[in-house]
């Protein structure tokens, strides 16, 4: 269901039960989360970069208006007024505000970036969500439909499991074990196809031999599982998906899915109970190590202005900012020019955070800032790297008035690495 529709996107059905009120909410969060929770001054700094304030001014959705409810709620339930009278209860209205506003949010995490007392809101945003589905609050179904389909088809999104690979897949080889492996992940094999082909065509280029899943051991990563806070099946879908790896003989994983990068360096390892038996590489990161080691070089000129989009899963997520632009630098004649906001400072553009079909019109409009900010640059292109940006700035082109070609970077690099002859 989409605002578009005509329907209330809030993810919260008021006549649902049961619902929980009462008992701790502070049981599911770390004591550095808690004590995030307590430092937060209400200073406001972080409302001057969040893209939800900005695309839709209202203060429930704010970093702290969110932190001050979940700490009212603590104080109902977890405060010494709750310990004397035993059954105290968080209120029921505040609760479904609170549901709706924390998944409102993109979890771009533009405010701990700028947070003046620290407070890790990337990582936070999660729990607190993973609190409200616990306690039945949550019941939008492109939300609570995510496990079950992960479950039949592999992937969120309940695409036939047969489709993940066969529609765009080049003529590529793919060994059936070896220390490299390319994950393709969900977002992009079923909604973002030029990015995945364009990750599959420059792995052949480099010519290191790669390995994949075949296409029904290719499950979903767990991040919109993770991000929307059912984190009930995950242990079992990361202990399969590094088994199935580790029994190919990898070392090294290689995803272009800033969101996957994200899940498999820094939460996968949680869940799998240790460190992973694999590094995990973003494939810029990989493109560019294959640059420097000179396996591939670019010859063919494109005399053009690009603009690059850093995705804040990627730049503020796991800090990998360099490397995308090393590689469109790689490309003789390509003038590389930045939005206002870039690096650790992106601005998120709306398809984050497992929302982007609820919150649908706020990621159109923050997708078209996006698209506004790069034609008024002049840039030709607009070049992402996220499958989440790709399918969601395309569709905030449509019915806007400002037009610009967007491409994924293996897209593009596709069309002008060539391999070094030994
Ligand atoms: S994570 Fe992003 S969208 Fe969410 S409150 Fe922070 S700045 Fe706003
Ligand atoms: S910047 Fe940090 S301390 Fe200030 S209101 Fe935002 S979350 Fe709270």
């Amino acid at each position: 269901m989409t605002e578009k529709e005509g329907k209330d996107p809030v993810p919260v059905n008021p006549d649902s039960s049961p619902r929980l009120c009462g008992g701790s909410f502070a049981g599911g969060l770390s004591p550095m989360q808690l004590i995030e929770l307590d430092a937060c001054s209400q200073c406001r700094e972080c409302l001057k970069v969040c893209p939800v304030q900005e695309v839709t001014g209202n203060p429930a959705v704010s970093p702290p208006e969110k932190i001050r409810m979940f700490r009212e709620f603590i104080k109902a339930t977890d405060g010494l007024k709750a310990k004397f009278l035993r059954n105290s209860e968080a209120d029921r209205k505040m609760l479904e505000d609170f549901t709706r506003a924390v998944f409102e949010c993109t979890t771009c995490g533009a405010c701990g970036q700028h947070c003046t007392v620290g407070i890790y809101t990337q990582r936070l945003w999660p729990f607190l969500r993973r609190e409200m589905v616990r306690r039945g609050f949550v019941d939008n179904e492109i939300l609570t439909g995510m496990a079950g389909a992960i479950r039949k088809t592999g992937n969120p999104y309940n695409f036939p499991q047969e489709d993940r690979y066969r529609p765009w897949f080049p003529e590529v080889e793919v060994a059936d074990s070896s220390p490299i492996a390319y994950y393709a992940g969900c977002s992009g094999a079923y909604g973002a196809q030029p990015m995945v082909r364009g990750d599959v065509l420059v792995l052949g280029t480099i010519g290191q031999p790669f390995t994949m899943l075949p296409e029904e051991e290719e499950v979903c990563c767990g991040f919109p599982l993770f991000v929307s806070g059912q984190h009930g099946m995950l242990e079992e879908i990361i202990k399969r998906l590094v088994a199935a790896y580790v029994a190919r003989g990898v070392k090294t994983l290689v995803c272009s899915c800033p969101c996957c990068v994200n899940m498999m360096a820094r939460d996968w390892p949680v869940f799998y109970g240790g460190e992973l038996p694999f590094r995990v590489r973003h494939i810029t990161q990989f493109v560019s190590d294959a640059l420097r080691e000179k396996k591939i070089f670019v010859k063919k000129e494109l005399r053009e202005r690009l603009i690059y989009h850093d995705p804040c899963y990627l730049s503020r997520g796991v800090g990998i900012i360099e490397e995308p632009r090393e590689v469109l630098r790689n490309i003789p004649g390509v003038e590389l020019i930045e939005f206002d906001r870039h690096g650790l400072e992106s601005r998120c553009c709306g398809a984050g955070g497992a929302v982007r079909k609820v919150f649908h019109d706020n990621a159109i409009a923050m997708g078209r800032l996006a698209i506004d900010e790069a034609v008024a640059k002049k840039a030709d292109r607009l070049v992402l790297s996220c499958p989440a940006c790709y399918g969601k700035v395309n569709e905030a082109m449509i019915d806007h008035d400002k037009k610009i070609t967007i491409v994924d970077i293996m897209e593009l690099f596709s069309e002008f690495v060539e391999r070094e002859k030994k």
